[in-house]
């Protein structure tokens, strides 16, 4: 399959995740090469290189243009797009990812498939239905970078009272006939769950030109490798380390994707909040999915995750690409017996030297603990997500240089922040008044027939 039909397509058939056949490879030369590129013509420039390696069959600086287009100044508050900053006289640094129009990391992976997309449905001649479940921040950045799109139709799933009112005023308050939001009673894994059930009924799906954008998309997972290698050129270090808040697993797998293609990545941090399973698998070799009514409330809720949808693809590479295995696990294995067991592999005794993975997990307290003394340590204000990395990096002795990733700003929640400092981080001026906009909600039973038959009318007239 080419990189435009994983694009367009989401999720595989049968339910599987797309993968590229191997991962490119990247030479020092070519590194250095890349150094004084994005020096000289910016992070966009850097990001056609990087997705050139894995996007086939486009027209000489189509690429080019859509990375240009998508990596702007005036979109990303900074000509530099993903600023990176260091931490006092600490071997901590802190990189910005979370200056899109949404305030979270998720708009750099969203900012180029809303390009990529567009552009693919022009040459084809055709429309899409974007169907997502979104935890708080994916959906808000989709429809940020879908809506207008004239060939594009959004259906955002989210789990009802479980995103901060703020995640929900930026979804809720606009105002687009090609863009709806449907309220679940349930939490996020039970709206991934619909959108999983919708895609694998391939009449509907075929009916509508159904697809993802959620982080099992492969052409996310691909603009997200980017800023591991830009990060990495703007610190100058010839090894560094990588400390990544984790959910889902689609941030920190760019991060293994990088680092399979030759980007001297030591150690890839994870961490995750109370919702800790990926740390239990990580530390144990167990992975667990969680019932949905088992999983946490945090003050880190883009986190709030029981089971991680694009594990599955780093779960193919410790196997070595055995699919038979991997559907096996997350297919009969883990329905029949609610988790599997690699602990006793050799591929898991060698993973941490293999694949630098540690992990760890933090806590609410852990959270307020860092953000106050980051805030009076260095006057640098980082949000709970960010703040269950510094944790996790902290709670380890590694030899280097730190990447820690910023996945949000800190006024998203503000709550948290005021517990942890005493005061309301100040809104941006280009947020101001979004709260108070008119809100269009439809709520829904947590009920794939009642979702799917809602979605068929909407569509049917919109
Ligand atoms: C989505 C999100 C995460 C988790 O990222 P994954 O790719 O799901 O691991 C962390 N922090 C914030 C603020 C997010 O929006």
């Amino acid at each position: 399959m080419s990189f435009n039909d994983a694009l367009l397509s989401g999720l595989a058939a049968d339910g599987g995740l797309y993968v590229p056949e191997h991962y490119p490879r990247v030479s020092p030369e070519q590194l250095n090469a890349w150094r004084d590129l994005l020096q000289t013509q910016g992070y966009g420039a850097l990001a056609s290189q990087v997705l050139e390696l894995f996007a086939d069959g486009y027209p000489p600086d189509s690429i080019g243009q859509m990375t240009r287009q998508a990596y702007t100044a005036e979109k990303f508050g900074d000509p530099a797009i993903v600023p990176l900053q260091p931490i006092g006289q600490t071997s901590f640094w802190l990189a910005h990812l979370s200056n899109g129009p949404t305030a979270s990391f998720k708009d750099i992976a969203m900012q180029l498939l809303g390009e990529l997309l567009s552009y693919e449905l022009d040459q084809r001649d055709t429309t899409m239905t974007v169907i997502g479940a979104t935890s708080g921040d994916t959906g808000s950045s989709a429809e940020h970078a879908l809506m207008g799109r004239r060939r594009i139709k959004v259906v955002m799933l989210l789990p009802y009272k479980r995103v901060t009112p703020f995640q929900r005023a930026q979804m809720l308050t606009i105002d687009d006939p090609a863009i709806t939001n449907l309220e679940i009673e349930g939490v996020f894994d039970d709206c991934q769950d619909l959108v999983k059930a919708i895609n694998l009924d391939t009449a509907f799906k075929a009916r509508f030109h159904i697809s993802a954008v959620n982080s099992i998309n492969w052409g996310r997972v691909a603009a997200q490798v980017v800023y591991y290698f830009a990060a990495y050129l703007r610190s100058g270090h010839e090894t560094v380390s990588f400390a990544v808040p984790t959910g889902n697993f689609g941030n920190i797998l760019a991060g293994h994707v990088a680092r399979e293609m030759g980007l001297p990545i030591d150690n890839l941090i994870l961490a995750t909040n109370e919702n800790n399973v990926l740390d239990e698998f990580f530390r144990n070799g167990i992975y667990r999915p969680r019932q949905a009514d088992l999983v946490h409330r945090t003050s880190s809720p883009s986190m709030d995750i029981s089971k991680a949808s694009n594990f599955e693809r780093f779960v193919a590479d410790l196997l070595r690409r055995d699919g038979a295995r991997v559907a096996e696990l997350f297919g009969p294995t883990l329905a029949q017996q609610g988790y599997f067991d690699l602990s006793w592999t050799p591929q898991f005794a060698g993973l941490r030297e293999r694949f630098g993975f540690i992990s760890g997990s933090a806590s609410h307290a852990d959270r307020l603990a860092v953000i106050r003394r980051w805030w009076q340590d260095y006057q640098i204000l980082i949000d709970p997500h960010t703040a269950n990395a510094v944790h996790v990096a902290e709670t380890f002795t590694i030899d280097g240089p730190v990447i820690v990733l910023e996945t949000a700003l800190p006024f998203k929640f503000a709550d948290a922040i005021e517990q942890a400092t005493g005061f309301k981080p100040p809104l941006p001026a280009r947020f101001a008044g979004l709260e108070q906009a008119t809100e269009q909600s439809v709520i829904m039973p947590n009920d794939l027939t009642k979702v799917k038959r809602w979605i068929a009318k909407w569509l049917r007239l919109n």
